[in-house]
């Protein structure tokens, strides 16, 4: 997390629980398609949901920047499917605010 002090306002440690993990940890073969998370993105959700709140916040906004992440693998707390589901959302919001 580049963007992110070492430490957090309250002096936690800024850590990133899947650096003690593999990177396809991350990227199961198998995804949710709009339903359910698979076993693969549950076992990875398991381990975004020990990261701190700031973590995961940043990156899961990383995330929604970059469309290589946008399809494939968790990040940020939630699969792809949930991140496109977030980008249409705020599509349609940003939408409803121009029209
Ligand atoms: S939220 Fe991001 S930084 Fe935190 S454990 Fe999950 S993938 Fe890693």
């Amino acid at each position: 997390m580049s963007s992110l002090p070492e430490t957090s306002k309250r002096g936690e440690p800024n850590r990133r629980p899947c650096a003690d993990y593999p990177l396809d940890q991350f990227f199961p073969t198998t995804e949710s398609k709009g339903g359910s998370p698979s076993a693969g993105e549950k076992l990875a959700l398991r381990i975004c949901a020990t990261c701190p709140l700031a973590v995961r916040g940043v990156c899961l906004e990383e995330a929604l920047r970059f469309p290589a992440y946008d399809q494939h693998g968790v990040a940020g707390g939630t699969t792809a499917s949930q991140r496109r589901s977030i980008i249409r959302g705020r599509r349609a919001a940003q939408l409803a605010e121009v029209a």
